[in-house]
């Protein structure tokens, strides 16, 4: 085989290493090329040398170069990926026991904050599993907190879904189930199930913790009840008296130990209203409301594992039918952060700007950043339904975006670190190289601060405009160059990237929110760039790709902003 020929194969089997995995190795190229070309094997030693030197160059490229690089092979790379993909549905997508057309399931997001990447995944699992067994998908609010919910978030869901591209059968509330829900807390408190307590919650969670029942769990069912109907008619204060499942107590799974099924909340709703103030806990809610709505599998995270005894249990006391529940390890995303909670925190400190900050991994903040559904959806499958954890990097959902984004985003130029060069000396004949000189035979072009410096360009420097003339140095300063135009470059001479009339920008590179466990405060990294005049043209929310430098997407276009993809 020629040696060019080898060379390609060799290329691109490295790009293709390093674009997966951050970088090339040496064996898995080697062992890729040997499957591709077996007769390469007859001369070992040197195709070992000729791997060798291209996986040292392919490792001292950044991420932004590789994934320049892996563009040309992008129908080949796409390809392979969609192979790997529809592997992965055949092996891991599936339910045991599970039978076509008799499948349905749910989608229950809380509408107590914004949709992110974890719900994408579970929602992504189970549209696929609709369409498996010819099922049926729900969209069922789980919104029985009325201290956190609010019709913002049931909109901002709906509006996240539908850009999604999911599809629903059928959507749900289970708040208008509470009338339904209490019909069944009254069978389960006259048949001693559960019983109505008062104890505060500091010694609730003592006794708990010690395995104790407090003195509620011997209450007879009259007294139950009537405590139960005092609590419907409000004759007890928020916090003041709960609904406790009768359950072992020291139970080694300590969800068991006689959870809190109902409680008292004043705040009003936002959908019901000031209707009730005795709310139903997910773990008493949701198994009936499942139930009720003849859901065949429950399709959730590993982490309510320790939940689905308790799940069942409900069920089981009231004789309801169960639904099957399956777990998967949900997203990580390493050095980032979907806890409601924590996010309200950010905002409210002002570390964050809000819910669609492009740090985030909420869908409206991928959105933001210029990251497609098709990415996050082949994201969201690829980790699968296996159990086994895992922490995963963002920076895998934007390599998986730029390869479905590289070959269509409208290249650009613009300079990152914006300085003057001012070029003196031009004559007629050489006026017509791209630059525009005034009268007095003078020009003012950009040129990048990071790459005059990385260059170790010095007066009297000879170098040579990209696309255009020779120049020499007169004066340099990280502020401004003086250069004369030149006659001829010594070859191997310098080249400098360069704008001559453009537009001020901002440019923001994004890092992560967090370093392990702290804020990161370097997580926007803002510049003051010059973007080339074709950039006027280009609308909110459209990814570029800037020339040598990588994925934009415009944030805004007065003044015109960029993130970093
Ligand atoms: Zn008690």
């Amino acid at each position: 085989m020629e040696q060019d020929k080898t060379n390609k194969i060799i290329h691109k089997f490295a790009i293709k290493n390093a674009y997966e995995y951050g970088s090339a190795r040496l064996e898995s190229v080697l062992g890729k090329v040997i499957t591709a070309e077996p007769q390469l094997k007859l001369d070992m030693a040197a195709l070992v040398g000729m791997i060798k030197k291209e996986v040292e160059r392919v490792n001292l490229l950044n991420k932004e170069q590789i994934a320049l690089e892996a563009g040309q092979f992008a129908d080949e790379f796409k390809s392979s990926d969609a192979e790997r993909a529809k592997r992965s549905a055949e092996h891991n997508f599936s339910i045991k026991g599970a039978t076509k057309g008799e499948f349905i399931t749910r989608f229950p997001p809380e509408p107590g904050g914004y949709m992110h990447i974890g719900h994408a995944k579970a929602v992504y699992i189970e549209s696929v599993l609709k369409e498996q067994y010819s099922g049926k998908l729900m969209l069922y609010f789980d919104d029985t907190n009325p201290d956190i919910e609010r019709q913002e978030y049931v909109d901002a869901f709906r509006e996240d879904l539908l850009w999604l591209g999911i599809k629903f059968d059928r959507e749900y509330f289970g708040s208008d189930s509470i009338p339904i829900l209490y019909k069944y807390a009254q069978t389960a408190i006259a048949n001693n199930h559960a019983y109505v307590c008062t104890c505060d919650q500091e010694k609730i969670k003592s006794l708990r913790l010690q395995g104790i029942g407090c003195e509620h769990k011997a209450q007879n069912a009259d007294s139950n009840i009537e405590m139960w109907e005092q609590m419907l008619e409000n004759k007890f204060g928020a916090g003041e008296a709960v609904v406790r499942l009768n359950s072992d107590i020291s139970s080694v799974n300590t969800m068991m130990r006689d959870p809190t099924l109902f409680r008292i909340k004043t705040t009003p709703h936002y959908r019901q209203k000031d209707k009730y103030v005795v709310w139903p806990t997910y773990d008493f809610g949701t198994p009936i409301i499942d139930s009720m709505n003849n859901i065949s599998d429950v399709i959730r995270g590993k982490e309510y594992e320790m939940r689905d005894p308790l799940y069942f249990a409900v069920l089981d006391m009231l004789s309801l039918k169960r639904p099957r529940i399956t777990s998967f390890a949900e997203l990580d995303i390493e050095n980032n952060i979907t806890s409601k909670r924590i996010i309200r925190e950010m905002i409210a400190q002002g570390k964050i700007s809000g819910w669609d900050d492009p740090r985030l991994v909420t869908i409206r903040a991928l959105k933001r950043r210029g990251i497609i559904s098709e990415a996050i959806k082949e994201f969201s499958l690829r980790s699968g339904m296996g159990k086994s954890e895992s922490t995963t990097s963002i920076d895998a959902l934007l390599s998986i975006n730029k390869r479905l984004l590289i070959k269509t985003a409208q290249s650009i130029s613009a300079i990152k670190n914006p300085i003057i060069l001012n070029l003196t000396g031009a004559s007629q004949s050489n006026i017509a190289n791209g630059i525009v000189f005034d009268a007095n035979n003078h020009a003012a072009l950009w040129v990048d601060l990071n790459e005059i410096q990385s260059l170790k360009l010095s007066t009297k420097s000879i170098a040579v405009l990209k696309r255009s003339l020779p120049i020499k140095i007169n004066g340099i300063s990280n502020r401004q160059i003086d250069a004369s135009v030149e006659g001829a470059a010594p070859v191997g001479a310098a080249t400098i990237d360069w704008i001559g009339e453009g537009i001020e920008c901002e440019m923001w590179e994004i890092g992560n929110l967090m370093n392990k466990d702290e804020f990161n405060n370097k997580s926007i990294v803002k510049h003051r760039a010059i973007i080339s005049e074709d950039a006027a043209k280009l609308a909110k929310g459209e990814v570029i790709n800037i020339k040598g430098i990588g994925l934009y997407c415009i944030d805004s276009t007065d003044p015109i902003r960029l993130i970093s993809l």
